[in-house]
């Protein structure tokens, strides 16, 4: 079939540690078909690479469509992007780690179409900004809480990648450079190491240490994720209930310095975290207001993202209309 330009499909990947999915999408958003496959978690760079194109050519076929009914490709993954050259800098999630791999130049030799190659919290704003929370705003940043926390920012329509592509990793700037909670990345209090979930059990063993008591089963405190938290927090658990507070205030001292540092209109949040519920997402608000005060001149909301599940896919989709 040959289509105009506005009729064109868009083609979304989303590769991860444990899943890889293409989906193909109209310029409205919406799904049209979309295949997964989770035997690229043995492969090595290139296997991953050929799971990919063979993915993304599986279901070209499966829906008759060419190159040619293609707007592009975007492709995203949970890893440092130089976005330029289309470079996997370095993942953490894969059992053949990627160390300055050429992943978009690879794929694009398969296709007569753009590729693009971004990182997950890129394509993740991206897709919020064109499809969800972010819909007809022009300067808003989209954080993601779960284990881990980053952020994708987007000014005047534009996603901002600084000079590597690495812009926007709001979870190693430092909240607590004296705290005693150590970072993945080996630094002292960044924000990541005192609200997001792989932390959570850290933290717990921290409050027991110091005497406090939980109603939570705890013969394996290494469990904890954020669903014991919001199990402990709706049952008064102490420890629980702490470190809910603490996570969401910590994330609204974040939500505060993108505030001073970019001004936008809205900060979007999402991620699994936004599942310990209403309470935690005032709190977010309750925090970022007592810092903000007066020098809020124009309104910033804090929105929950409207994305879910797929976000990742229809965020990479959403990356080739950004470069159009
Ligand atoms: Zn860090």
């Amino acid at each position: 079939m040959t289509v105009g330009t506005m009729k064109k499909l868009l083609c979304g990947v989303d590769l991860g540690g444990t899943k890889l999915s293409a989906g193909l999408f109209s310029r409205d958003g919406r799904q049209i078909d979309r295949l997964e496959i989770n035997d690229h978690v043995d492969k090595d760079n290139d296997g991953v690479t050929e799971a990919i194109i063979g993915l993304v050519k599986g279901i070209q076929s499966k829906n008759k469509i060419q190159d040619s009914d293609l707007l592009g490709i975007g492709i995203c993954m949970a890893a440092h992007i130089r976005f330029d050259e289309g470079l996997v800098i370095k993942t953490s999630n894969f059992k053949i780690p990627f160390k300055n791999y050429p992943m978009r130049a690879k794929v694009q030799a398969h296709f007569d179409v753009p590729v693009i190659l971004d990182n997950d919290a890129n394509a993740q704003a991206y897709g919020e900004f064109i499809f969800g929370a972010g819909r007809g705003r022009k300067n808003v940043v989209f954080m993601t809480v779960s284990s881990g926390i980053g952020s994708g920012i987007i000014i005047d329509e534009k996603l901002l990648r600084g000079v590597t592509g690495t812009a926007g990793e709001i979870g190693h700037t430092i909240t607590q450079s004296e705290s005693d909670q150590r970072c993945t990345c080996g630094n002292r209090g960044c924000l990541m190491a005192q609200a997001s979930g792989i932390f959570f059990p850290s933290l717990f063993q921290k409050k027991l240490d110091e005497g406090k008591s939980s109603v939570i089963n705890v013969d394996d405190v290494s469990t904890i994720n954020g669903k014991t938290i919001a199990e402990g927090f709706r049952r008064g658990d102490e420890i629980c209930t702490e470190i809910f507070y603490e996570s969401a205030r910590m994330i609204g001292i974040g939500v505060y310095n993108i505030f001073q540092l970019l001004n936008p209109e809205a900060v979007i949040i999402g991620g699994g975290l936004i599942n310990l519920g209403e309470k935690y997402i005032e709190e977010v608000r309750r925090t970022f207001r007592s810092y903000a005060r007066d020098m809020m001149v124009d309104p910033m909301e804090i929105l929950l993202a409207e994305l879910k599940g797929d976000s990742g896919l229809i965020g990479a989709a959403t990356l080739i209309l950004e470069r159009r």
